[in-house]
């Protein structure tokens, strides 16, 4: 257990950042650094009356200067598709100096520092499932590739400060993982489809449905990111996290609209390009050096998660005068 650290979080007020920084806040003092980009605030607000938990707001691709660090979590860099392709040089920038800053923080304050990878770097892979030594098939010049190739820098950028300066690095490459605390606007699909189900609007499928992801429930991811930032130091990775149960997205909004018991009905939008057609993790590599596997199946935690999105459209409602939470979507007919 990570106990009595003085930890800096980056992408903080995120997703995941939200679900590191309350674990960890328990026992821990806690640096929460995040700009706002895709983030929110309220997702650690409740958090910030405990004193060891302290927010900065600030961009990571901007330097940063702190002393007495022992942990780095480099978590800051938007997700979403269409959130990461708003502003693709930004996000190219964010993952690169991001890294950069962050890595020269853990050369100055000595700290171990954990890379939040992607799936994303293998691309629309040609390997199934994949493991950690697939080299990926991405597009260099695709709209994805500001967040495929951004994510692939900061790696090899992890791997020549270690092999320079002996920096203490981990790299977990982390699988589609869904859950409370995600941005009902952020474009995800498990978001989409959930408000969309919870609203009684159409679900927003992106080409035919065949194409699959294997979802990991937060809880479960968060323990296999803590489980690496505490292996031996040995073991940096690239290690893949992630649930290797696969679904097509056919599949997926069936579940959502058994269990919102929705009447929503589906309606097919236009793929967007380079929208991978298969990913699958293989996490043998995971469950022989970290001991870890998923435990939370995908309708127990759709479950939690629709519990958490009934939340938040009650409170939008109830302060928007029953506005609607529209989600982003694209693709030229979105
Ligand atoms: P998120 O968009 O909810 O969180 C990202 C956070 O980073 C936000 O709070 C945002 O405001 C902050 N941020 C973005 N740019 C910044 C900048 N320049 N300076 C400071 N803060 C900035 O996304 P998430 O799902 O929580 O993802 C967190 C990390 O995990 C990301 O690095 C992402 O690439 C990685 N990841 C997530 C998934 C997933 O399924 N959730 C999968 C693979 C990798
Ligand atoms: N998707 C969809 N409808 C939506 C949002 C996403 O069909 O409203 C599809 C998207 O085209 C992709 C899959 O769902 O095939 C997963 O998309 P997401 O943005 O969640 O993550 P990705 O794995 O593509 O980064």
């Amino acid at each position: 257990m990570i106990k009595d650290k003085n930890i800096l979080i980056t992408g903080a007020a995120g997703f995941l950042g939200s679900h590191l920084c309350k674990t960890l806040s328990k026992q821990n003092n806690i640096v929460a650094v995040d700009n706002l980009y895709t983030g929110r605030l309220e997702n650690i607000k409740d958090l910030l009356v405990n004193k060891k938990i302290t927010f900065v707001k600030h961009d990571v691709t901007e330097k940063l200067d702190l002393e007495n660090l022992d942990l780095i979590f480099n978590f800051a860099c938007p997700a979403s598709p269409p959130r990461y392709q708003a502003d693709p040089i930004y996000t190219t920038k964010t993952s690169v100096f991001g890294a950069i800053n962050m890595l020269d923080l853990a050369k100055k304050t000595g700290a171990r520092i954990l890379q939040a990878s992607t799936s994303e770097v293998y691309g629309d892979p040609q390997i199934h499932p994949q493991t950690e030594n697939y080299r990926g098939s991405v597009n260099p010049i695709g709209i994805r590739s500001c967040y495929d190739e951004g994510k692939r820098c900061a790696e090899s950028l992890f791997f020549d400060y270690r092999r320079m300066y002996n920096i203490d690095i981990k790299i977990v490459r982390i699988f589609n993982t869904y859950g409370p605390n995600m941005d009902p606007n952020d474009g995800r699909v498990v978001s989409n489809f959930i408000t969309q189900a919870l609203q009684n609007t159409p679900i927003t499928m992106y080409g035919n449905g065949n194409q699959t992801r294997s979802f990991c429930y937060v809880d479960d991811l968060i323990h296999g990111i803590l489980k690496m930032m505490e292996s031996s130091s040995d073991f940096i990775g690239p290690v893949n996290l992630g649930n290797p149960i696969e679904f097509d997205l056919l599949d997926l909004a069936k579940i959502i609209i058994e269990l919102t018991n929705s009447k929503s009905k589906i309606i097919y939008q236009n793929l967007p390009s380079d929208d991978p057609s298969r990913r699958k993790p293989d996490i043998s590599l995971a469950k022989e050096k970290l001991n870890w596997e998923p435990k939370i199946d995908l309708k127990t935690g759709l479950e939690k998660t629709i519990k958490y999105f009934e939340k938040v459209l009650k409170n939008e409602s109830s302060n928007c005068s029953r506005r609607k939470v529209s989600c982003i979507s694209f693709g030229p007919s979105a």
